[in-house]
């Protein structure tokens, strides 16, 4: 799913589970993995710098060249979306800071094994790009405005069963 889904559910699900941060950190990357395995749409085979080989995901590249920087700022815009809803939802509940900051994290940071796995190609990135293609949903045939609104419909849910 796209990094916002990512980054706002993580740390929404670990504040509402948990105070404890490591514990907040470890929800945040298993929110990640189950998300991932719905059925969505998401944006990276779109990216200019991104090279996707439909037979072998294990070619798949993120080309650090002149398209690099622009998509970059998409990719960190897509974050701080997340952020920023994040932020709104736990401003005037600061007891939860850590552990949604945490599972916030938590959230994100498997997609950034991506980019570790393209750019360095060994143990262990290799089985963690393997177990995220695994579990990850095969059907990209979301169309694009209901699979961001399918994933904002998640967002809504996740937010009013644990507030
Ligand atoms: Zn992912």
């Amino acid at each position: 799913m796209v990094l916002a889904t990512h980054a706002f559910a993580g740390g929404i699900l670990a504040a509402a589970i948990t105070a404890n941060p490591a514990v907040a950190f470890g929800i945040g990357v298993i929110s990640h993995f189950l998300l991932d395995a719905i059925p969505h749409w998401d944006y990276f085979d779109k990216l200019k710098s991104a090279r996707v080989n439909n037979d072998n995901y294990l070619d798949n590249d993120m080309v650090v060249g002149k398209y690099f920087l622009h998509d970059l700022s998409i990719i960190a815009l897509d974050c701080l979306i997340g952020v920023v809803a994040l932020a709104v939802i736990i401003l005037f509940r600061t007891h939860l800071f850590w552990p949604a900051l945490l599972g916030m994290i938590g959230g994100i940071l498997p997609d950034l094994f991506h980019f570790l796995y393209y750019k360095i190609r060994r143990e262990p990135f290799t089985s963690i790009e393997k177990f995220h293609h695994f579990i990850h949903a095969k059907d990209r045939g979301v169309a694009s405005i209901p699979g961001i609104a399918f994933q904002f419909a998640i967002l809504v849910v996740i937010a009013l069963a644990v507030m």
